[in-house]
């Protein structure tokens, strides 16, 4: 039996009090408890001391009355009848209040939750951990706790759909009594108590929790794709702690919300992540929902995280943490993020102190020490342009490298997805060279991995702010290499057709000027000369326009495309553009602002490629 042995500063008498679960076993013989009168006979009153352990005090025509507080002696325990009798008799103190409580805790030695099994089924024991989330489903109220070990379920019965243990909240340290059970496949307590720990306890437990999570959520395998890339080396400690920080959320019953462009770039970093998180999260939880409670991933329509977006995604994470009991997610911006139009939404979120990672490959703005703009609002923030590279390396590469440092058994499924994040996005570099012919071993021509990229975006024009997680999967490889085939061919054909029929209306309209300087500079009014609320929208039919002048010309020429419609403009340039001519369109959008305030400039994208609005 143990019981906290607070010396007594005083001279006051000590009583004892059960906690809840204790047993008959808990008791002393000639100890004080405190108890409350339950049943008044003419031979004596019953009291409880716990709720399975009463006694009998004999004494003839009691004048107690059910439901007083009174202060008893353990007189006798002898067994009964098979049963253990607990007998009575009238303490010192009896009714008066002028005493030292000290609360008994019922001893039952701690099991490690990594050491419960299906072998020990029905067997009673204590589990010691942190409640990381509360769930009130129809019938029991379920608690889903952890300890330094492992993650486990107690369910707490009373009246089916009502709420056990109002008092206990997430993050509460707590001892569960209860008898191992089976749930679903997945072991289960099925509690008879739940208390919070005290605090030398609580805190004892915190500290073993936290030192083994952390190690946990470590990540195994940090190498990168392309080792000789020196920009990939100086992110790679980055994307590690990116990694890490993801893993310990799935570790931490923490829901990961990822937002990305609805580009093909945008659409194989978003992926690449869901494909490493997922697995993990079928692997820690017992719901079989979990990977559609704890992920969720949506694509942004603008390049950059808009103030529409996060209001939507607050006001969910908000509702869920109020009914559900879940703790707010780990935000993770992918293709999307890293620049001045992202502040807005960002320290939105800040306000909440939503934990944020970005992951993009857009024009940050001047860097300094490695940082720019928008880490003053982000956690943790992986950008080329930090570590003196640039918007080449695309966002979907560096995603899926840090989706093969999540969960290293994704890495061999979305090795050609950098191929296709690269095609999409028209980039050109070293590592790109190197992902194409990494794409090129699993299968994958230049050909093959643009056609992957059109239907992509192709596909995704249409679902607008779904994900398409099923379709995606199949254009992407994922999944039937016969289906993705045939369905790639089914929506090419189907791209090609309104992509001539949009260049039917446009090509003709083009308006070409020649610079002194050598620029071909191109112009074309979107608004008239394109059908209008059809795929390609605008923005694509200005890249389709941009490609065919430049088929022509060359690819070292410097040609620029200008698409205007009446209240934006799409830009579209050669890299000469930028190296030659030093041109930015994100400068060029810092200029206007300042030049011509009222016109409410804004927008942005890579140097050569994005929009003005
Ligand atoms: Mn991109």
């Amino acid at each position: 039996m143990k019981k906290k042995q607070n010396a007594s500063t005083n001279d006051k008498p000590i009583v004892y009090v059960l906690s809840p679960s204790c047993q008959i076993e808990d008791l002393e013989i000639g100890s004080d408890y405190e108890g409350v009168i339950t049943r008044v006979e003419k031979y004596g009153f019953f009291v409880s001391l716990s709720k399975s352990v009463y006694g009998l005090l004999r004494t003839r025509n009691p004048k107690e009355k059910v439901g007083d507080k009174i202060v008893v002696k353990i007189a006798e325990i002898k067994p009964h009848k098979g049963k253990m009798d607990v007998d009575l008799g009238y303490s010192k103190t009896k009714y008066g209040n002028d005493y030292e409580k000290i609360t008994v805790k019922r001893n039952v030695k701690r099991t490690k939750i990594s050491d419960l099994s299906e072998d020990n089924l029905g067997r009673n024991i204590a589990i010691q951990g942190e409640i990381i989330q509360i769930q009130q489903t129809s019938g029991p109220t379920i608690f889903t706790v952890r300890d330094e070990t492992d993650v486990t379920w107690a369910a707490a019965f009373n009246e089916p759909g009502v709420r056990m243990y109002p008092e206990l909240e997430v993050d509460d340290v707590v001892e569960i009594l209860g008898e191992i059970s089976l749930h679903s496949g997945k072991i289960q307590i099925e509690s008879e108590s739940i208390e919070k720990l005290d605090e030398d306890d609580e805190n004892n437990l915190r500290e073993l929790i936290e030192e083994s999570i952390n190690q946990k959520a470590e990540p195994k395998d940090t190498s990168v794709m392309i080792e000789e890339s020196e920009v990939l080396q100086k992110l790679r400690p980055k994307l590690a702690k990116a990694a890490k920080t993801i893993r310990r959320a799935i570790l931490d019953g923490r829901s990961i919300l990822v937002r990305h462009h609805a580009d093909a770039d945008g659409i194989c970093a978003g992926v690449a992540v869901e494909q490493a998180v997922l697995p993990l999260l079928r692997e820690e939880s017992n719901d079989a929902d979990a990977e559609w409670h704890f992920f969720k991933r949506s694509p942004s329509k603008a390049p950059f995280y808009e103030l529409e977006d996060v209001v939507k995604d607050l006001s969910y994470a908000l509702e869920d943490q109020e009914r559900h009991g879940q703790k707010l997610p780990l935000l993770v911006l992918l293709d999307n993020g890293s620049t001045e139009e992202d502040v807005a939404a960002l320290s939105h979120a800040k306000v909440y102190g939503i934990e944020s990672i970005v992951v993009d490959h857009h024009y940050p703005g001047e860097v300094e020490n490695g940082r720019s703009l928008i880490d003053n609002y982000v956690d943790i923030h992986v950008n080329p342009y930090l570590v003196g590279g640039d918007s080449q390396l695309t966002a979907g590469a560096l995603a899926v490298e840090l989706a093969g440092m999540i969960n290293p058994d994704v890495r061999s499924e979305i090795r050609h997805f950098p191929g296709i994040a690269a095609v999409g996005d028209h980039a050109e570099c070293s590592e790109v060279d190197r992902y194409l012919e990494i794409a090129a071993e699993e299968g994958y021509s230049r050909d093959d991995l643009d056609k992957v990229a059109t239907c992509v975006d192709f596909e995704a024009y249409f679902l607008r702010f779904m994900n398409g997680r099923g379709v995606m999967n199949t254009i992407l490889g994922l999944e039937d290499k016969e289906r993705q085939e045939e369905l790639l061919n089914v929506l090419m054909k189907e791209s090609d057709k309104r992509i001539e029929t949009q260049l039917k209306a446009a090509m003709p309209n083009v308006q070409t000027e020649y610079f002194d300087n050598g620029i071909q500079l191109n112009r074309l009014d979107v608004e008239k000369y394109a059908h209008k609320f059809t795929y390609p929208a605008p923005g694509k039919t200005t890249g389709y326009v941009h490609d065919k002048i430049v088929q022509e010309k060359g690819e070292d020429k410097p040609i620029m495309t200008l698409a205007n419609g009446p209240d934006f403009a799409v830009i579209r340039a050669t890299e000469v553009i930028k190296n030659d001519f030093d041109f930015n369109l994100n400068n060029v959008i810092t200029k206007i602002q300042e030049e011509i305030p009222q016109a409410g400039a804004d927008g942005g994208g890579h140097e050569v490629a994005g929009s003005l609005k």
